[in-house]
C-alpha cells in the first residue's frame, strides 16, 4: 500500500471530466473530501483544494512541488462571499470588486481566521479572486468553502491553458480535471494589495494597471524579482526590446545560436513572421490578446521540442502588453535582447 507522508503523494486514475453538471457535483463533492480538482478559469487551468481544509492545502503545495513561502490565491463564487473570509474591504476595494470581478484581478486583504496559516504562507493577508468561468463559479458555490487555486502544474511548468497540459502535469497525482477548453485569457491575474493607500500592484496580468488606475487613482508597482523562481523553460529565454531594429536584432541572435550548433525558435506576432524568412518561428496569434492567450502553449510546445533556445518577439507596454512584458521579464530572466 502506498503511504501519504509529506513528501510522498499517492499514485491514483486521473479522470478527464466533461463539465456537466453531474460531474460538477462530483468534483465539489471530492473537493468537500478535502481531495485536488482541476479545473478551467478564464486565466488558466486551477488546482483546486478546499481553503479551509489545511491538509488538503499541503497536498496542493507536495502536488505542485510548490516553495512553502509561495502563499495560496483563494477564489469564492461571488461577492458577497468576500467578506467572509477578510476582515475588512476598504472603500477602494469595494470600487475595484464592482468593477473587475468576476475577473482577472486578485485583491490583498486581511484575512479572517477562517483562512488557515497554509494558504498564506503564515502571513495575516490573503488575496482573493473570483473566476469569471461558470464552471469555476458552480464548484465552488457547490463545494460550500473558498478553495485555493494556484495554476494546475507542477512548479517546473508552465501554466496551462488546456486540460490535456494539466494531464501531462498532474496526471496520477489528481482524482478529476474538469475539461473546460482553452483557458481564454491565458496569463495569470493581475493583484493588487489593497490594504495599503496607494494600492499596491504585486502582479500585472488580465486586467491592465490602466484600467486600475482609471477607478482609484494612482498606485504603487512593485517590480517582480527576476529572480529564479517559479517556472523556468529548458529552453533560455531571450526577450526582445520593442523597438524599429528588433526583427533584425532577433534574426542576428538566431543567427548566433545557429552558427554555434545550437537550436532557436523565435516567437512572435503573425504578421512578422515573413520578416524571419526560413527561421524556425512560430506565430502567437495577430494581436496582444492572442500572444498572451497562446504564449504558455507555446512554450511548452518549445520545451517539448527541445529547443536550446526561444527567443520572444518584444511588445509596446499599452493594454496587455504591459502584463506580457512582466511576464516575459520574469521567464527571461531578465535576458533582455
Ligand atoms: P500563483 O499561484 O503561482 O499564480 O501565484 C500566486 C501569487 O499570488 C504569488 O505571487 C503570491 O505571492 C501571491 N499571493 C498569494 N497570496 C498572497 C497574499 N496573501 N499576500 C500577497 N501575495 C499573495
Ligand atoms: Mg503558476
Amino acid at each position: 500500500m502506498l503511504k501519504l507522508n509529506a513528501r510522498t503523494v499517492a499514485l491514483v486514475e486521473t479522470e478527464i471530466l466533461k463539465p456537466d453538471d453531474i460531474n460538477i457535483m462530483r468534483c465539489a463533492s471530492a473537493l468537500k473530501a478535502g481531495e485536488l480538482v482541476a479545473f478551467p478559469t478564464e486565466t488558466v487551468y486551477a488546482l483546486g483544494a478546499s481553503a479551509t481544509d489545511a491538509q488538503a492545502v499541503e497536498n496542493v503545495y507536495e502536488v505542485k512541488r510548490r516553495s512553502h513561502d509561495k502563499p495560496l490565491i483563494v477564489a469564492v463564487a461571488k461577492k458577497s462571499d468576500i467578506a467572509k473570509i477578510v476582515k475588512t474591504i476598504p472603500d477602494k476595494a469595494r470600487i475595484l470588486i464592482e468593477k473587475f470581478m468576476p475577473g482577472a484581478l486578485t485583491l490583498v486583504f486581511d484575512r479572517a481566521s477562517c483562512i488557515p496559516d497554509a494558504v498564506t504562507a503564515g502571513t495575516e493577508s490573503v488575496a482573493v479572486r473570483i473566476p469569471n468561468n461558470k464552471i469555476a463559479q458552480k464548484l465552488i458555490e457547490l463545494s460550500g468553502a473558498p478553495v485555493v487555486v494556484p495554476s494546475a502544474n507542477t512548479a517546473d511548468k508552465a501554466s496551462p491553458t488546456l486540460a490535456k497540459h494539466v494531464y501531462d502535469d498532474l496526471g496520477g497525482k489528481i482524482r478529476f480535471i474538469l475539461d473546460g477548453g482553452e483557458s481564454e485569457i491565458g496569463i495569470e491575474s493581475t493583484i493588487v494589495d489593497i490594504r495599503t493607500d496607494p494600492p499596491k500592484v504585486l502582479r500585472a496580468g488580465g486586467v491592465t494597471v490602466k484600467e486600475i488606475e482609471r477607478e482609484i487613482g494612482r498606485v504603487d508597482i512593485v517590480r517582480e524579482s527576476v529572480k529564479l523562481s517559479g517556472y523556468m523553460p529548458n529552453a533560455e529565454i531571450l526577450f526582445s526590446a520593442f523597438y524599429d531594429g528588433m526583427v533584425q536584432n532577433i534574426c542576428s541572435r538566431y543567427d548566433e545560436y545557429v552558427r554555434t550548433g545550437k537550436t532557436a525558435v523565435i516567437i512572435c506576432l503573425d504578421k512578422n513572421i515573413s520578416a524571419y524568412g526560413s527561421r524556425t518561428a512560430y506565430s502567437l496569434g495577430n494581436s496582444y490578446e492572442e500572444y498572451a492567450h497562446n504564449l504558455f502553449a507555446v512554450l511548452r510546445k518549445a520545451d517539448a521540442e527541445h529547443f536550446d533556445a526561444v527567443i520572444a518577439e518584444g511588445v509596446d507596454p499599452s493594454g496587455i502588453g504591459e502584463s506580457l512584458i512582466a511576464r516575459l521579464i520574469k521567464l527571461s530572466g531578465g535576458m533582455i535582447i
